[in-house]
């Protein structure tokens, strides 16, 4: 089968590799398409090896299961589905309490393994995988559409989700970062709650889309941005600011526009340092009250969730489609911001 995989730091090789062989408790899934995630760009742009050996990438999975392992339950061949992202061990404390995202086997990392981040991934022809990480998805979600659910939905429900106290009938979101999770981030906050959604970006095009997502307010990102929210929300700022950037300026914008006893999270994984000290609050730092969480994933429910989501037409995710043989350039529209929504690769 063709493979698109990480051969050396920096390279991404078209490769013909041997079809996996499912195992006890695993299946063959026929890929039907695979997102691209900036965290791939991120293990891409590693300056050493990832692993030992050439790793395929892909967490976005969605396919068609085509060979049944041994004790895989009511699985079927044919059945179409997407994969759960955190493949964690299902019997730990964490697990049981519905937790897989910070599965206890996973350490400290709390990072159970991901495919396409240590077990070969989905840019692929065909992928091998718990048969536990299977999610049906029916017969009416198309497959690029639904591949980015398993990451670009999954991540902001988990994170409004932790978040769910502040985002009372009334208040205001703030969404930082409309591109693959921000733009679904901004329809499920308009799905699930009753606050006033407002969008940040330094593209244009991006906070557009915002707008087709559902935004009330778009806003974009320059000096005055911390100044305009806090203007549109009675200098209070906003009771839940979702980061979906990460970067240093970003940070320090969620710091800015949170609200006392709001919630700041997490998302993007930019690295940047938000500079928070714990003098009093009352100038532009992060005010009383105000939690910090970063947000990993999320957890199987959440994935459930945005399926059904999906399924109603009630979150549709932007995707543009490139050929499995394509995904570096695919790769470069993403790090150079030109990606609409999610890319998506079809083997
Ligand atoms: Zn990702
Ligand atoms: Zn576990």
């Amino acid at each position: 089968m063709r493979a698109m995989q990480l051969t050396a730091p920096g390279t991404l090789e078209l490769r013909t590799v041997p079809v996996p062989e499912p195992g006890p408790g695993e299946l063959l899934l026929r890929v039907g398409a695979a997102g691209i995630c900036h965290s791939d760009s991120f293990v891409l742009g590693l300056p050493f090896p990832m692993s030992e050996r050439p790793l395929t990438l892909g967490h976005e999975i969605a396919g068609t299961i085509e060979v049944l392992g041994a004790q895989v339950g009511d699985r079927r061949v044919g059945e179409r589905g997407i994969v759960y992202l955190c493949w964690s061990c299902g019997e730990c404390r964490e697990c049981l309490r519905g937790n897989e995202n910070v599965c206890l086997a996973a350490g400290r990392t709390a990072m159970p393994p991901c495919p396409g981040l240590g077990p070969d991934g989905g840019m692929a022809e065909y992928v091998r995988i718990p048969a536990r990480a299977f999610v049906p998805i029916g017969d009416d979600l198309d497959f690029a559409h639904a591949a980015p659910l398993a990451d670009a939905a999954l991540t902001p429900m988990h994170a409004i989700r932790g978040a769910m106290d502040q985002l009372r009938p009334g208040a205001t979101a703030l969404a930082i970062g409309i591109g693959g999770l921000g733009h679904v981030a901004v329809q499920l906050l308009k799905a699930l709650t009753e606050t006033r959604v407002i969008a940040v970006d330094v593209d244009p095009d991006k906070l557009a889309l915002a707008t087709t997502c559902g935004a009330d307010i778009t806003l974009r990102a320059d000096a005055d941005t911390a100044a305009a929210v806090l203007e549109l929300t009675d200098g209070r700022g906003a009771e839940a600011v979702f980061d979906f950037v990460g970067n240093d300026a970003t940070a320090k914008l969620a710091v800015e526009t949170v609200a006392p006893n709001g919630a700041y999270r997490m998302v993007g994984l930019a690295g940047g340092v938000p500079g928070i000290d714990s003098g009093p609050a009352g100038g532009p730092g992060l005010p009383w009250g105000a939690t910090v969480r970063k947000s990993y994933g999320g957890t199987r429910t959440d994935l459930v969730d945005v399926v059904a989501l999906a399924a109603a037409g009630t979150v549709r995710t932007e995707i543009e489609r490139f050929d499995l043989a394509d995904a570096r350039t695919a790769f470069d529209r993403l790090d150079s911001g030109a990606i609409r929504g999610r890319a998506v690769l079809i083997p």
